[in-house]
């Protein structure tokens, strides 16, 4: 593992302001040592200002887990990208929590995809499978003429965690996936793997040769855990 690998964490639906003070200070240092990984912490957005103003001045990046796909205007409710500015250098989009719950649609997510580009946020991009990637690529052209600007995502739904317990797919399974998605585009693209991360599992994802990182959701909620997680793939302690 002697890459940059990008380690996001999705806090989902989870976490006070309160709570997101007492994560980022117990967090803080020991992320900051960790200069083998870029290190992305995704909050929900009532606690987005709190983690920029508490991870100021370090490497750690903030990013946000969905944005609108609406530029401005009349959508109540809605958090634009052009809002982040200053706020978020990555977005989650597509994930299939979205799409399950929210009703999200490919189209939704393009849109989504191009207003990021527009504003120079790095879109992460949930792939829940190849099929859906080649819907992806056929509707979206900025897709495929931005790729080196777009993280990608190898995130099978049924590989992420539930109800506490962890599913993942296999690490030589996520690595051919990952494979087939720079494959797809035609050039090397970054590819992160998601779906039941945790400290026993992560050096075998992370030391595939296609994996660029990953992306994780319940194990990033504990902050022990997730520090254990980027311990577990320092450079020369595993993979
Ligand atoms: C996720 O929801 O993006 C995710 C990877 O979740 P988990 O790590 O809990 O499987």
């Amino acid at each position: 593992m002697d890459r940059n690998l990008i380690i996001v964490a999705n806090w989902k639906a989870t976490k006070t302001i309160k709570e997101t003070i007492e994560w980022a200070k117990r967090a803080k240092t020991e992320l900051e040592r960790a200069d083998w990984a870029e290190i992305v912490v995704c909050p929900p957005f009532v606690s987005l200002p709190t983690a920029v103003s508490l991870f100021e001045g370090t490497k750690i990046k903030v990013g946000v887990q969905d944005i609108s796909k609406f530029k401005k205007g009349a959508y109540t409710g809605e958090v634009t990208v052009e809002m982040l500015d200053g706020l978020a250098d990555y977005a989650i989009v597509g994930h299939s929590e979205r799409r399950r719950y929210f009703g999200e649609t490919e189209d939704d997510i393009i849109q989504k995809v191009e207003a990021l580009l527009e504003f120079k946020i790095t879109p992460i991009l949930c792939v829940s499978d190849l099929t859906q990637l080649d819907s992806y690529l056929a509707r979206g052209k900025e897709i495929i003429e931005n790729a080196e600007k777009v993280v990608f995502v190898d995130e099978p739904p049924n590989a992420i965690s539930g109800g506490g317990a962890y599913h993942p797919d296999t690490p030589e399974n996520a690595s051919l996936n990952s494979g087939k998605i720079s494959e797809k585009i035609g050039k090397k693209v970054k590819t992160l793997y998601g779906g039941s991360i945790n400290p026993e599992n992560a050096h075998l994802f992370f030391s595939q040769k296609n994996i660029d990182g990953g992306l994780v959701g319940q194990a990033s909620t504990e902050v022990d855990t997730f520090l254990k997680i980027i311990l577990s793939i320092k450079p020369g302690r595993a993979g």
